[in-house]
């Protein structure tokens, strides 16, 4: 990093192929921030290892979240993109910090409750520190800028009293990092409700044109609407919403047709989809060329993950040096005396 740029890190979870609401709520944000800033991304693997009990698809999943993000336009040859599991450094990094990070806190943290609720027969104990491993994913890099929407405010707030901790224990080594507020709407799924593959009511960036279709004609719309003749209300429809996304130019025509039943949900539902091949055209494209060639994915992860050591090594070696152990077995003195 030179001096004065700023540095981004985010993490993306490797859920395999990305969904429509994953690309406007983070991808396209990523995209972006490469114009402002050096940008880290890191497809966090071992994150998933806190919830995930059967791995047979993890490596797939990390290629197929690349792939997306690549298609999308992450640049490798600027951002540093690679799998969370490349970079050892992280894991000692993360024991490191959770010396200094009460349990208590952890304990009360709402998304490692919400978890635990729902997974009560795997309450494990990467579940509990798994706010600890997202702060080392950060300071790895001394990013100083975290791309977040308000809603993920407190997560990173607790990354920051981590950060402010064992600066004041072992004097000053990160930078507290910032949010970098990103407008993230809240897409919702084909149910109404949050737009989630768990859900089943999500649409992956890489569907074909036919499989869009077929996940739209799923939608909910507007329950007042029963028969064909009933007017409609655009304003609590998601169809309507998703129309704003992907083609706001035909927003003031569906909403008066729409009103005075014109159109049909199916034909409403007919041109969503089309705007939606039209939004992802390019991006599927791109997604299909790089698809051809897994090898060079691979390679893009493993040149990333290198880039990404060479700035963990660092940033580990002053941590030990700050913690008071030593930096590297090499280096030890008198190591077979
Ligand atoms: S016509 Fe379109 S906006 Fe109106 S209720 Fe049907 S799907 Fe929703």
């Amino acid at each position: 990093m030179q001096q004065g740029q700023d540095r981004v890190f985010a993490g993306i979870r490797c859920t395999g192929r990305q969904h429509i609401g994953n690309y406007l709520g983070a991808i396209q944000n990523f995209v972006a921030l490469q114009d402002k800033y050096e940008c880290v991304y890191s497809i966090v693997d071992l994150h998933s290892l806190t919830t995930l009990t059967d791995t047979e698809e993890l490596q797939d999943n990390v290629r197929e979240t690349a792939l997306d993000l690549l298609a999308s336009g992450i640049r490798p040859e600027e951002t540093i993109l690679y799998a969370q599991s490349h970079v050892p450094e992280i894991s000692e990094l993360h024991l490191l910090l959770s010396m200094v990070t009460p349990i208590g806190r952890l304990m009360n943290v709402p998304t490692f409750k919400e978890k635990a609720k729902a997974q009560p027969e795997n309450v494990n104990y990467g579940l509990v520190g798994y706010p600890v491993l997202q702060t080392a994913d950060i300071v790895l890099y001394r990013a100083n800028k975290v791309p977040v929407g308000e809603d993920q405010l407190p997560h990173l707030e607790l990354a920051r009293e981590i950060v402010r901790r064992f600066n004041n224990i072992f004097g000053d080594t990160f930078p507290e990092p910032e949010a970098e507020l990103t407008s993230a709407p809240m897409v919702l799924g084909f149910d109404n409700r949050k737009m989630s593959k768990s859900y089943g009511n999500s649409l992956d960036m890489a569907a074909t044109p036919e499989e869009t279709f077929q996940a739209i004609r799923t939608a909910i719309t507007d329950p007042q609407r029963v028969r064909r003749n009933d007017p409609g209300r655009p304003e609590v429809c998601n169809v309507y919403t998703l129309h704003g996304f992907f083609g706001p130019e035909n927003q003031p025509k569906i909403n008066s047709a729409c009103r005075s039943a014109e159109i049909g949900c199916v034909d409403c539902k007919k041109m969503l989809s089309e705007s939606v091949n039209d939004y992802f055209g390019p991006i599927r494209a791109r997604r299909e060329e790089l698809s051809a060639n897994p090898e060079a994915v691979d390679e893009i992860l493993i040149d990333g993950a290198r880039r990404a050591r060479v700035i963990a090594s660092e940033v580990l070696a002053d941590v030990k040096d700050a913690v008071g152990l030593p930096a590297s077995l090499p280096e030890m003195a008198n190591v077979n005396a």
